[in-house]
C-alpha cells in the first residue's frame, strides 16, 4: 500500500510537477511570472516546515540526537559542494550565475541530480509515515514547479524548442521515480539508515529554502513583495505545522 502511495507522489514530485509548469507556460506571461513566484514564497514555509517540524524531529525520535544533527550538517556541506560543481562545470573559472550562464545539457544534468534526491526524501518519508510522505511531496511540488518553469525559460531561451524542452525535461524528472523506488527498498531492507536519510533530506529542504529561495525573494525589495512573501512563507510553514500537529 506505502509503495502506491511513493510511486503516485514521485510521479507527482517529478513528472507531474514538470507537466504542471508546461501547463502554467501556456498561459500568459504575466499571470505565468506571478504564479510561479507565489508558488516559491510558499514552497520557502513548506521546504523549512518539513525540515524543522517534520523530518529532523521524527529523525531524533528514532536515532542519537548528535548523530542525527551531524548528518544535517553533512547534508549541507554536500549540497553546497554539489551546486558548486555543477556551476563550476558550466561556467570554468569565471564570474557567473546558474541562471543566466549555465548551458541546457547542464541543466538538465544538475536537475536529473536534484529529481533523484527529491525522489530518495520522498521515499524516506513515506518510509517513516504517510502523513510524512504527503507534505513531503507536496513541499517538493511547490518548489519543483517554479523550478521547472525557470528551467523551460533557460532551455527555450538556449534555443531548444518548447516540446523539445517539455520532453528533455520529463527526462531529468524521471530520475526521481527511478531513485525513489531503489531508495524504498534500500531503506525497507536497511531500517536503521532511515533517520539518517531523514537527516540528509531535510538538509537538501534547508540549503534549497535557505541558499536557493529566500537569495532569489531578495531580488524584490519593494514593500508589497515584501509582505507577499513574508505572508506566503507563513501560510506554508502554518500548512505543515497543521499537518505535523497530532504526529
Ligand atoms: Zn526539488
Amino acid at each position: 500500500m506505502t509503495l502506491t502511495y511513493l510511486i503516485i507522489s514521485l510521479i507527482a514530485g517529478s513528472v507531474g510537477s514538470v507537466a504542471l509548469a508546461g501547463l502554467l507556460l501556456a498561459l500568459n506571461n504575466q499571470k505565468l511570472l506571478i504564479i510561479s513566484n507565489y508558488l516559491m514564497y510558499l514552497a520557502g514555509g513548506t521546504l523549512l516546515g518539513a525540515a524543522l517540524l517534520g523530518m529532523i524531529p521524527k529523525a531524533i525520535l528514532q536515532a542519537d540526537v548528535k548523530t542525527v544533527l551531524q548528518w544535517v550538517l553533512i547534508g549541507i556541506l554536500f549540497f553546497f559542494i554539489l551546486e558548486k560543481i555543477i556551476l563550476w562545470r558550466s561556467c570554468g573559472n569565471q564570474e557567473c550565475e546558474r541562471k543566466t550562464h549555465a548551458a541546457a545539457p547542464l541543466i538538465l544534468i544538475g536537475d536529473a541530480f536534484h529529481n533523484a534526491i527529491d525522489g530518495i526524501v520522498i521515499a524516506a518519508s513515506f518510509l517513516t509515515s504517510i502523513e510524512m510522505g504527503v507534505f513531503v511531496t507536496i513541499s517538493v511540488m511547490l518548489h519543483e514547479i517554479p523550478q521547472e518553469l525557470g528551467d523551460f525559460g533557460i532551455l527555450i531561451s538556449s534555443g531548444l524548442k518548447k516540446k523539445t524542452a517539455f520532453w528533455a525535461n520529463i527526462f531529468s524528472g524521471s530520475t526521481a521515480l527511478v531513485f525513489g523506488i531503489a531508495a524504498y527498498y534500500t531503506l525497507e531492507s536497511i531500517k536503521w539508515l532511515i533517520p539518517y536519510a531523514l537527516a540528509f533530506s531535510a538538509a537538501s529542504f534547508l540549503y534549497i529554502a535557505l541558499a536557493d529561495l529566500i537569495p532569489e525573494m531578495h531580488r524584490k525589495t519593494k514593500i508589497k513583495d515584501t509582505l507577499i512573501q513574508i505572508i506566503l512563507i507563513i501560510i506554508g510553514v502554518s500548512i505543515i505545522y497543521l499537518m505535523t500537529i497530532n504526529h
